[in-house]
């Protein structure tokens, strides 16, 4: 008997548990890829974050992820909201900004903080992302995306996750908060990231099944 040809979209694992990124990353690359999360691996330690660089820590969680995953296609992402004039603050400790128990909400309320009483170009930051790709303990390409704008004074809008509601990016009048996913998903630090890595993903994804066939 023939045998038959698999539709199954090949797995595109992704270093996080956040599901904010998770959901971004279903939009941008779900046509091509079936893109899961480590909620799949619950038993896996917690990866520690002690690079000083959004490129470092991309890159401790994509390793450490190949390593305990081989032969699966690993993808981390480091990103985080930097704001020149507060000396490149939260940066990358946007997510324990406000201490080892923060959250979106306590994260945003200690930025409009620290930011009271700043106007005009001192409210300018962008949000970074560093993506690496890797397999078998193997760095396979590195992407960085950014996108500048203005925090707000307040929180507006609902949308997205982490700063999302005090970051208006250039351009628009809207908060990321405020505006539709699509529109995110063509301006956003963590699209064009993924833009810049998609020549670098259609030949892992012939590595992969070549070498694993997945
Ligand atoms: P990490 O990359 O897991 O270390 O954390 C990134 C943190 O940066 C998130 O928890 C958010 O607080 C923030 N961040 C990164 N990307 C975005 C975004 O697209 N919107 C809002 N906040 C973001």
């Amino acid at each position: 008997m023939p045998s038959r040809t698999s539709t199954a979209l090949p797995v595109l694992w992704i270093a996080t548990t956040n599901p904010g990124k998770t959901r971004e990353f279903r939009g941008l690359f779900g046509s091509k890829w079936d893109v899961r999360d480590l909620h799949s691996f619950p038993q896996l330690p917690e990866i520690k974050e002690t690079g000083k660089t959004f490129v470092a820590n991309a890159k401790i969680k994509a390793l450490a992820l190949s390593y305990a995953l081989p032969g699966k296609l690993i993808m981390a992402d480091d990103s985080g909201l930097v704001v020149p004039s507060l000396g490149g603050r939260p940066g990358v400790r946007s997510a324990r900004y406000s201490g080892p128990r923060a959250t979106n909400e306590s994260n945003r309320a200690k930025l409009l903080k620290a930011m009271v009483g700043l106007s005009g170009q001192a409210r300018r930051a962008y949000f970074q992302a560093t993506l690496v790709l890797a397999l078998n303990g193997h760095v396979l390409g590195i992407k960085n995306g950014r996108v500048w704008g203005l925090i707000t004074t307040e929180e507006r809008g609902e949308g997205g996750f982490g700063y999302d509601p005090i970051f208006r990016p250039a351009g628009y009048l809207g908060t990321f908060g405020e505006l539709s996913a699509a529109t995110k998903k063509k301006v956003s630090h963590r699209a064009r990231a993924a833009r810049s890595l998609a020549t670098l993903l259609s030949r892992a994804r012939a590595l992969t099944r070549a070498t694993n066939h997945i």
